[in-house]
């Protein structure tokens, strides 16, 4: 049987496996901070129209630059992100993966380096390898909070061309305070002043979960920093893929350089803009789950249970002398969570009330026979 590694793959990939949350069907799914509502009835009736005034000019090839995508999404942040951006601000892709996908090619590759705090979302990594480009795990307080100090030192010792910043982080569910973007913003650009600075990246796909408002308006007077988001979690969209950046037109016009020709289908344009129509029911979920997500933290706190603050649509919680004994205790009990390797702590999303009262029974019962 030939393997992967009787084939000429690239060095750097041999010996590495593909990103990879379990998809176990069990009664209980709350692993992928998936949005637990399915979308309502006036919308798929609404996007089934859209798609079908699409699937009659399927022989031609959709709008390359979805130039009607892009403004309704840049009319969506203008209302809801406090700042007013434009179509030449926004730029969209295959989910936010691939607008981080397309930000590597373009602002990092062979030679250069990409820093993120960890723990955090693993496909950073993952994709700046994908892109041979290195990476530099940088490192975060106990509360798995960004310590500014040490994350300024190890920027000025590794002077990246990529800085991520995850706000609310996965898996943590940690914010980051504008001033500690601003002060890792302003260090990389001093770390990198020889060069034409470095590009830092928030990473917001949780944002319009957090407690407090987005981190948009930085961009302002920063053509350096760019906001990446995603109709994958708020808007319950996660099988639709679409991921989209705010940042200064210079950096929407670079991104130009690397994007697949007409890599947005028009069946995926037409539906995401039906999606955004029903902007204001969608985001009426998001209210309750952001209420699910505040029950879920004092209810876990209340079992004893050790609960990291959070601004996203899951919760971190522990902690476990054996996270992933506990991990698979609550399977057998047919829920399912996430075990991120983050030592002695496990990462629930935030469902239906009923789902989230099936996992805290599971948890009671996981807490009685362990104590
Ligand atoms: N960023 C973060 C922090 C995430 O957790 C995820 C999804 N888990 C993504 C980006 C990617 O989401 P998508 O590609 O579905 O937009």
């Amino acid at each position: 049987m030939t393997g992967i590694d009787d084939l000429p793959i690239r060095d750097e990939l041999r010996g590495t496996s593909p990103y990879g949350a379990p998809q176990l069907d069990v009664p209980v799914r709350l692993n992928t901070n998936e949005n637990p509502y399915p979308l309502p009835e006036e919308l798929v009736a609404r996007i089934t129209e859209r798609v079908a005034e699409a699937a009659r000019h399927l022989n031609r090839y959709p709008d390359r630059d979805a130039i009607e995508l892009r403004t309704e999404l840049a009319g969506y942040l203008t209302r809801t992100a406090g700042h007013q951006v434009s179509v030449a601000n926004v730029w969209a892709a295959n989910g936010s993966n691939e607008v981080l996908q397309q930000l590597l090619q373009t602002f990092g590759g062979p030679g250069r380096t990409a820093i993120g705090f960890e723990p955090s979302y693993s496909m950073h990594a993952l994709v700046s390898r994908g892109t041979g480009t290195g990476w530099i795990s940088g490192p975060r307080n106990a509360d798995y909070t960004i310590d500014v100090d040490s994350a300024r030192a190890a920027i000025a010792e590794h002077r990246p061309d990529v800085v991520f910043i995850t706000s609310p982080n996965n898996p943590t569910g940690t914010a980051v305070e504008a001033e500690t973007v601003l002060a890792l913003h302003d260090a990389a650009q001093a770390a990198r002043a020889d060069a034409a600075g470095a590009l830092v990246v928030i990473d917001e796909a949780y944002g319009e979960f957090s407690h407090r408002p987005s981190l948009l308006p930085l961009i302002e007077g920063r053509p350096r920093l760019v906001l990446s988001r995603t109709m994958s979690k708020a808007f319950g969209a996660a099988g639709l893929r679409l991921g989209y950046l705010a940042a200064d037109p210079a950096v929407v016009d670079a991104v130009q350089l690397v994007r697949l020709p007409y890599h947005l289908s028009a069946v995926t344009q037409a539906t995401a803009l039906a999606a955004l129509e029903h902007t204001d029911t969608l985001l009426g979920y998001v209210e309750t789950l952001k209420a699910e997500r505040d029950r879920l933290v004092s209810e876990l706190r209340a079992l004893g249970c050790e609960v990291t603050e959070s601004d996203a649509n899951f919760v971190q919680f522990g902690r476990f002398e054996d996270a992933h004994a506990a991990w698979q205790a609550l399977l057998e009990r047919g829920v399912l969570v996430r075990d991120n390797g983050v030592p002695g702590m496990l990462r629930v999303t935030a469902g239906t009330p009923a789902e989230n009262d099936a996992f805290l029974d599971a948890v009671r019962e996981l807490m009685k026979e362990t104590s």
